[in-house]
This record gives C-alpha cells, sequence and structure tokens, in this order.
C-alpha cells in the first residue's frame, strides 16, 4: 500500500455525493446543485453539427478564439470588464478555473480568506495547494452576505487570496454592490487576489449582480455555462484575468488538459451568440418556487432568507435530526455543517426540482417531519 500525500489525506470526500448513494431512488432531491432543464436545442444541434463536422481535434490551449471573442463581449456588456481574448482561458467548468487559481498562486504559509458557510471545493482547492483557510462569517442576520468590514479584519501580512461568490451556494445571498467595491478597493489596498466566482451571476432575481473586477486589477472572474444553460455535464467554463496572471494559470491549464472539449466548446459559443429565452425562463420558474419553498418554510416556522439569488435557500432548523428524518420520509436535503461550521443549525434545500415535487416535500416535510 502506497501512503498518499499529506495534502490529499486531509481532504474529505463530498458529504452531498455521498448522501445520494445512500438515500432511496425514489425520494424527491432537494439535495441537487445542478438544474433540472434540458439543455436549450440550438445547444444541443450546434455540439451534434460540430461532431458531425469532425471538429474534435485539439484547440488552441486558452480555447477557440471565436469564442474567446464573444466571452470578451460578454464581460464588457454583461459585467462592465474590459478583457480581451488572450486574457481568457476556457476551462473544463468553473471547477477547473479555480483550481488553476489555487495551483498558480496559493502556497504553504499563504492564507485564503473563504466565506463561511461556501462552496465544499474551495476549501479542498486551498488544501490540495497546502493555503490556510481563514472563514469569513457570513450570518444569517445579515441574509449570509459577505459583509467588507468582515474581510477587512480578518486581512493579515499572510492573506493572499479571498473567494467571492455572488450568487452563492449553499445560501442565494446576492452580495452589495458596497461590498463588492469596498472589498475590491481592499484588494488593490493590501494587495490580495479576489477569485470570484460568478457561476450563478445570471440566477439572480429583482437584484442586479456586480463583479469586483470592474474595480480591481487584482482579481480573477470564473464563470461557465453549467448552470445558465444546464450544460453541468460538458464541463465547459471560462475564466479573466490580467496577463501576468492568465500566463501563470496558463501553464497549469496547458499540461493539466491541454485545451476544454471541442464539442463543448462549440455549445458553449451557441450558448453566448443564440437567443437567450431559455434562460429567462428558467429564471422566471426558478423564482416561481423560490417564492413557494421560502413562504412554506416560513409557515412551518422555519426562518428562512428570501434568498435573492441561485436555487438554494437555507433555513434555520435546530433539530439535529432534521435532515435524516425528512431523508427517511422521502425528502433529501444537505446538512448545513457539510458547507462549513456557520452552517451549523441550517439545511441547504435546492429548488431545482419541479414545482409539484417541492409542493410534495413541503407538504411531507410539514406532515411527517415538523409535526410527525
Ligand atoms: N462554483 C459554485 C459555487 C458551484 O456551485 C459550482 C457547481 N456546483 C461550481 C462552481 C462548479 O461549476 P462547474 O460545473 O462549472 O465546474
Amino acid at each position: 500500500m502506497i501512503n498518499p500525500a499529506n495534502r490529499t489525506k486531509t481532504i474529505e470526500l463530498s458529504l452531498i455525493r455521498k448522501m445520494f448513494e445512500v438515500t432511496n431512488p425514489n425520494a424527491i432531491n432537494l439535495g441537487i446543485g445542478e438544474p433540472d432543464f434540458d439543455v436549450p436545442k440550438n445547444i444541443k444541434q450546434a455540439m451534434k453539427n460540430s461532431i458531425d463536422e469532425n471538429d474534435t481535434h485539439y484547440t488552441p490551449n486558452k480555447g477557440y478564439i471565436e469564442l474567446r471573442e464573444e466571452i470578451v463581449k460578454k464581460f464588457k456588456n454583461d459585467n462592465g470588464i474590459n478583457t480581451n481574448p488572450d486574457n481568457i482561458i476556457v476551462t473544463a467548468g468553473a471547477s477547473e478555473g479555480l483550481f488553476l487559481c489555487a495551483q498558480a498562486f496559493i502556497e504553504k504559509g499563504d492564507e485564503v480568506l473563504l466565506p463561511d458557510p461556501g462552496f465544499l471545493s474551495y476549501e479542498a482547492c486551498v488544501k490540495i495547494a497546502d493555503g490556510t483557510i481563514v472563514p469569513v462569517d457570513c450570518t444569517m442576520e445579515n441574509e449570509f452576505k459577505i459583509k467588507a468590514e468582515d474581510v477587512e479584519e480578518k486581512i493579515t501580512d499572510k492573506t493572499k487570496a479571498i473567494v467571492l461568490n455572488s450568487p452563492s451556494n449553499p445560501t442565494g445571498a446576492v452580495m452589495e454592490k458596497e461590498d463588492v467595491k469596498a472589498i475590491a478597493d481592499l484588494s488593490m489596498d493590501k494587495n490580495f487576489l479576489i477569485i470570484s466566482d460568478e457561476i450563478y451571476e445570471k440566477i439572480i432575481y429583482d437584484k442586479k449582480h456586480y463583479s469586483p473586477a470592474k474595480y480591481s486589477d487584482n482579481v480573477i472572474t470564473l464563470n461557465g455555462f453549467s448552470k445558465t444553460y444546464a450544460m453541468t455535464g460538458l464541463r465547459i467554463g471560462y475564466l479573466t484575468a490580467n496577463e501576468n496572471y492568465i500566463e501563470e494559470m496558463l501553464k497549469i491549464h496547458q499540461y493539466n488538459i491541454a485545451c476544454a472539449s471541442t464539442t463543448s466548446q462549440r455549445g458553449a459559443y451557441e450558448a453566448l451568440i443564440g437567443p437567450q429565452d431559455e434562460v429567462n425562463k428558467m429564471v422566471d420558474e426558478f423564482q416561481r418556487r423560490r417564492d413557494l419553498i421560502v413562504t412554506r418554510l416560513n409557515d412551518m416556522g422555519y426562518e428562512t432568507v428570501n434568498a435573492e439569488g441561485a436555487f438554494y435557500v437555507f433555513p434555520k432548523i435546530e433539530d439535529e435530526n432534521f435532515v435524516l428524518k425528512a431523508a427517511k420520509e422521502g425528502v433529501i436535503t444537505v446538512p448545513g455543517i457539510a458547507f462549513g461550521s456557520n452552517g451549523k443549525n441550517h439545511v441547504r434545500m435546492s429548488y431545482a426540482n419541479s414545482y409539484e415535487n417541492i409542493e410534495k416535500a413541503m407538504d411531507i416535510l410539514e406532515e411527517r417531519v415538523v409535526n410527525g
């Protein structure tokens, strides 16, 4: 038996995945981290065409130039970020983007500020890079929004980076403009990197998304097609940063995956140039479900923030056995503690499931779990 490296030994496999393996396949799954919609037809067709046209060879390491040009336009129009095709890397999902940031910039002794609660991969990527995690509290009092003053308090001379994620997994919180701007200013004053994970950018209700890269040069902006276009299995995302940062990340990307899949790149190109009606429909439907699940949970007596984005709610549920009881009754949820110590006494519920299933799930919780 060969010993694994110490840095991997300390990492746990995802609790969420483990939960799915043990629960009844007929249960209503509110544990899901991906849209329950299909990839829009025009995108599917573009991918089919790409295979028929034998577009199955290596592409430039950074990705097809046509795709990078469209990504540049997207950053300008949606985010007010001025970039150029040389400063874009097309990645195998935002997951690869995150890994590239960690590998290129984090090493032993570096402190990395992470939202607590936060997406599980952040912690794992920092640990694989031998960095030290410094949690920043995102409290229910602040509707789980990360606040600039809480970030400032955690900055030391070892602070190398912070991960921002708005809208957030697991809470659905959307950052306020003044916090985005203040943290961007801090990154310039105190010289640290912002890794801005904007994968849920388009899944947002009555609220505007702000990108820190508009206000600071020390930002790597991560995004992708998984959530907006329901393309999770196609593993396609992208990042932008200034040219010095791109060069370092390109080294990892080039020697790791060489380039993102041709089929997925062609689908991504179509996603950006094609109609956006499917995205708008999906977001409207998510909002209808958000309204339903928040109302039902509050009616049950579980304090729940009216999350402004993503497709998660994070109710306060102090019953330690809730997740297990719910699973036994046929509703899968995820314990909040899986996302950090501030997730204690909370449960993550995803509403990437049909309106009818969410209604049924809420009936089950009300009849058999809360009052059972
Ligand atoms: N960031 C967050 C916050 C996520 O929730 C996810 C997916 N669950 C990712 C990144 C990874 O997305 P991708 O499929 O693009 O790798």
